[in-house]
């Protein structure tokens, strides 16, 4: 069966790349019936911390990623690691390396100066027994390092960016794969990434690796890896970076890169994840931009992911969740402005008018783009008085509007239906000897203060429903 993984590491919030390579290996999983494995990355001991294993795992149940294996946790399986380096160290195929920063440094600084690209020159590859020794008695501690060839040449078929060949000598010499270590019973010190990606991969038995295109280099340098473990090597697929408007990668600067960025902005996940699929990935039918994650996992092949970086279309994503929010039921689609409402500082007492923020969420919807627009768009239907515009106030003095104001608060009973509300306006059109457009115009400047805003009777019976039409009409009339 197809195995798949998502091996975020734990220094920051879920971003918007590893989401979005989440997106593609979940779908990958469940088109092929596989597993979808979360691997957390933690080995980097500094920078890790439990609350962003937390927010990675908050975001992606949020976003309805759902994993079938894990979390599994790097710092919990170093004793096979250790194992792995110890076994190349027995094959001859990794050595220890004495080599101080100093030297490394200073390595580097002679290759610039040649004009050639910084390298370890694999100086301590072949030490003898007694130049280990003499290393070990001045104190120096060694890092171990795995031999990479310079004339190899490391090929790939990527199922994304088709064949890739890569030289031995591209990989900057033979490459770290533990540490210093940091007592003297230590054997080596702390594993690397390389290697702790490559031992996990094979443990968890990985068929595919679908990752960023940032790790290119270091798929050839794994593929060496597993090779010298001698294990099965997997499929590889590298997915496009997501670019800003400038085409520059998707970062910090451009205002938002966590996907709680997005939840607080309020985009709904079902549209984000939906967005996703998309940043880099084209289905069948290149017109079908909606779908749930489950209609996109059928349609979803590798062979359809983009080389090309995917460009970040905000246009788009506010396209797609206000279908999202459109489409959602009132019920539901309430749940989440709550907050919103509250955040702006309205009084929202959800035991006691369920029904009516219900209704009140199905006027606004249509007008609404994302979460936070809710509180805007019902503004003008909070509260028993209101501040009427300039436009409302000139509406208000024009010939005749007392008197359709008047007759209208007459005729205002509580809990006005639709139709009792349409039949008072059209009575007073009558019996004022009026245009329709005259009553219902100055009716919107009375009740809402202002002359743009939600469908007028349905907002006119959301606030007879508190009493709250009458009080702003007279209000409006003083
Ligand atoms: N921990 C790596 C990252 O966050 C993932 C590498 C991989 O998927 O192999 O970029």
């Amino acid at each position: 069966t197809i195995r798949v993984r998502l091996a975020p590491s734990p220094t920051g919030n879920l971003h918007i790349g590893t989401a979005r390579t989440g997106v593609f290996n979940w779908l990958f999983a469940r088109h092929n019936n596989g597993k979808f494995i979360l691997r957390i990355e933690d080995t980097d001991l500094e920078r890790s911390r439990p609350e962003y294993t937390e927010n990675i795992k908050t975001g992606l149940t949020w976003l309805g990623l759902n994993w079938d294996e894990g979390p599994f946790f790097q710092t919990e399986r170093m004793e096979h690691y250790r194992k792995a380096i110890q076994t190349l160290l027995d094959k001859g195929l990794a050595y220890r390396c004495y080599c101080t920063p100093e030297e490394l440094e200073q390595m580097r600084e002679t290759q610039k100066a040649k004009g050639l690209a910084p390298r370890y020159d694999n100086r301590h590859r072949n030490l003898t027994p007694e130049q280990q020794a003499a290393f070990e008695a001045e104190g120096k501690k060694p890092v171990i390092r795995f031999k990479i060839e310079d004339d190899r040449e490391i090929v790939w078929n990527d199922q994304v960016r088709g064949k890739m060949v890569w030289k031995g000598n591209d990989l900057g010499g033979d490459m770290v794969i533990a540490r210093t270590p940091e007592t003297d019973e230590e054997a080596f010190g702390q594993p690397l990434y390389n290697l702790a990606v490559v031992v996990d991969d094979i443990d968890m038995n990985i068929t595919h690796v679908i990752r960023g295109e940032d790790h290119i280099a270091n798929t050839a340098k794994q593929i060496l890896l597993y090779e010298a473990l001698e294990a099965t090597i997997p499929e590889f697929a590298h997915t496009p970076l997501i670019l800003n408007q400038e085409g520059r990668k998707l970062s910090k600067r451009d205002g938002v890169t966590s996907i709680d960025d997005f939840r607080k902005m309020g985009f709904v996940p079902q549209a984000m994840a939906n967005y996703m699929t998309l940043l880099g990935w084209t289905p069948p039918d290149s017109t079908q931009e909606l779908f749930t994650l489950d209609e996109a996992a059928k349609l979803f092949s590798l062979d359809r992911v983009n080389k090309a970086g995917a460009k970040f279309d905000w246009d788009k994503l506010d396209w797609i969740n206000s279908q999202y929010i459109h489409k959602m039921p009132p019920d539901e689609l309430l749940e989440l402005i709550i907050p919103y409402w509250q955040e702006a500082g309205y009084e929202v007492n959800l035991d006691q008018d369920r029904p009516w923020l219900t209704q009140l969420t199905a006027l606004i919807a249509p007008s609404m783009t994302r979460l936070k627009d809710a509180p805007a768009e019902s503004r003008l239907l909070f509260g028993e008085s209101i501040k009427f515009s300039d436009e409302a106030i000139a509406q208000l003095k024009l010939e005749g509007v007392k008197d359709i104001l008047n007759e209208v608060i007459e005729g205002i009973k509580p809990s006005l239906t639709d139709e009792e509300a349409k039949a008072l306006v059209n009575q007073v059109t009558k019996t004022q000897k009026v245009k329709k457009g005259l009553v219902m115009k100055s009716l919107r400047a009375g009740l809402m203060g202002e002359l743009q805003g939600p469908d007028l009777i349905q907002s006119w019976i959301l606030l007879n429903h508190k009493g709250w039409d009458k009080l702003r009409l007279q209000q409006a009339l003083n």
